[in-house]
């Protein structure tokens, strides 16, 4: 009998069944690195204003986003996940009903959620789930229809009311006021995500929504935030209320602007920081245990990549592409990556997904469902946006694959594609007008074909889901009116001779 080899007895294992080893190891690994199809917690961060190049895990330089990071590492981050418009209360209406802004249509100042579209708190509520919502900016009050469904709806916005019963009054409403000028609510929002996390049921699903605003202008971030990204500036520029001050243009100095960006970062910063406190403050009440944690934004900023700030002018790259990650934070560590166009309008219904809700109306969720799973999204791969302003002027923009464009409302269409975009969509590929489509090039063509066939169904699912007009209105407050005037978004009412 031959004795066996030294290093058959030092426990080596034939070539044959060594590789049948590390296949069953790798097959045991994927299927544990499938995230779970139904959870008990759905988490939905919303951070207003954060453009999707500003974070770590879409490849921003600075450490801004150290928390959102580490939770893409326990998910999956989709790098071209857009907005459905470029500013807050349509963005929003999208993120949580799964409707393109074209179709539920709250597109201007003072319209308000018709009773026709269903939120995913409606949905939840309604199947017995416990929802709450924290929110801190003027266009996320109640008012318009955001409290739906919500068993509460804390306000940490500093305007209107707060009837959460979540404990005690913040700060004071002048206290509160001031401090939602100047930016600083992310302290209340942790406080209100905790006093809920205590007081909540223990057992059942539970649907949670917070909006952080911090990030939203002014950039006022607290002391040791700017210095993280700025530490030596010495320049005197006064950086306060940005829509409105005509120091901050485009031919400010490149130093100026630096800092301005630092501001925006240390904001950024903060606001990350606020939501590793609040996942803490949830695991803590073992609110983590078997949870999905969605973080995105309304819409981006802008610098002057296009000649202005702040967002709500254009649907340029800056303002419309937004982070959008998906994490499971006490699963594996997949941390995938999803080059798939997806929208705002896909969190709903994989919200829906997550939490057994029938959401089929607006979506199967496919694309951040399977996405997660690392398959390929079913069904579309573009996104729609539009940008309405006054009753008559409006912009359109369809993302693909392979190409953006975008028709503004002078009739100008810009195409982006190849080798530009999806890189960096600064530069069309080609300009033209509608008169010109029979001399456009193939892309050209095929993109405003597919941007025209998109608004068309958008058009007629709003004719279907809303049947009569007028539209609703929301009808708000003197405070509410003058913050958002103070923002730059409604015109300042002409004080009587
Ligand atoms: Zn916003």
């Amino acid at each position: 009998m031959t004795p066996p080899s030294r290093r058959a007895r030092a426990g080596h294992v034939p070539r044959p069944i060594a590789l049948l080893i590390a296949c069953c190891l790798a097959i045991a690994a994927c299927r544990k690195a499938a995230p779970p199809d139904s959870v008990d917690t759905v988490v939905l961060f919303s951070i207003d204003s954060l453009r999707a190049d500003h974070v770590g895990a879409l490849g921003y330089g600075s450490p801004t986003t150290p928390s959102i990071d580490s939770l893409a590492a326990r998910g999956v981050v989709f790098t071209r996940a857009y907005s459905t418009t470029s500013w807050t209360l349509p963005a929003h209406v999208s993120m949580l009903t799964g409707l393109d802004a074209e179709v539920h249509g709250v597109e201007r100042d003072g319209f308000t959620i018709p009773a026709t579209v269903r939120t995913i708190a409606e949905r939840a509520q309604a199947a017995g789930i416990e929802t709450a919502g924290v929110f801190s900016g003027p266009y996320l009050q109640p008012v318009y229809g955001f409290g739906r469904g919500f068993r509460t709806y804390a306000n940490c916005s500093g305007l209107g009311s707060d009837d959460s019963g979540l404990g005690r009054d913040w700060v004071g409403r002048e206290e509160a006021q001031r401090r939602t000028r100047e930016s600083v609510t992310n302290p209340c929002v942790r406080e209100r995500v905790a006093a809920w996390a205590r007081s909540a049921p223990r057992d059942g699903k539970r649907f949670l929504f917070v909006h952080l605003w911090d990030v939203h202008y002014d950039y006022a971030p607290p002391p040791g935030y700017v210095e993280i990204f700025d530490a030596d500036y010495g320049g005197t520029t006064d950086f306060s209320e940005v829509f409105l001050n005509p120091a901050i243009t485009p031919e400010m100095h490149p130093r100026d602007l630096r800092h301005l960006l630092a501001l925006y970062d240390g904001e950024i910063r903060w606001t990350d920081d606020t939501i590793a406190g609040i996942l803490a403050d949830l695991d803590g009440q073992g609110m983590l245990r078997n949870a999905v944690v969605v973080v995105t934004s309304d819409h981006g900023e802008e610098f002057f990549e296009h000649g202005g700030k702040g967002h709500r002018r254009t649907l340029q790259d800056e303002v419309l592409r937004v982070p959008l990650v998906v994490s499971w934070p006490g699963g594996p560590a997949i941390g995938r990556r999803s080059d798939e166009v997806v929208s705002l309008v896909d969190v709903a219904p994989a919200a829906c997904r997550w939490l057994g809700l029938d959401g089929a109306d607006v979506g199967t969720g496919g694309p951040l469902v399977d996405g997660a799973r690392g398959d390929r999204g079913r069904g579309r791969d573009d996104a729609l946006a539009h940008l309405a302003q006054g009753f008559t002027v409006e912009d359109h923009a369809w993302v693909g694959h392979r190409s953006k464009a975008i028709e503004h409302r002078d009739g100008t269409i810009e195409v982006f594609g190849p080798p530009e975009f999806p890189a960096s969509d600064r530069k069309p590929v080609e300009t033209l007008a509608r008169g010109d489509l029979d001399r456009a090039s193939e892309l050209a063509t095929h993109s405003v074909g597919a941007l025209d066939a998109r608004v068309a169904e958008a058009k007629e699912r709003a004719r279907l889901l809303h049947p009569s007009s007028p539209r609703p209105t929301a009808a708000i407050d003197d405070a509410t009116r003058q913050r958002l005037e103070s923002l730059g978004y409604l015109p300042r009412a002409e004080t009587p001779p």
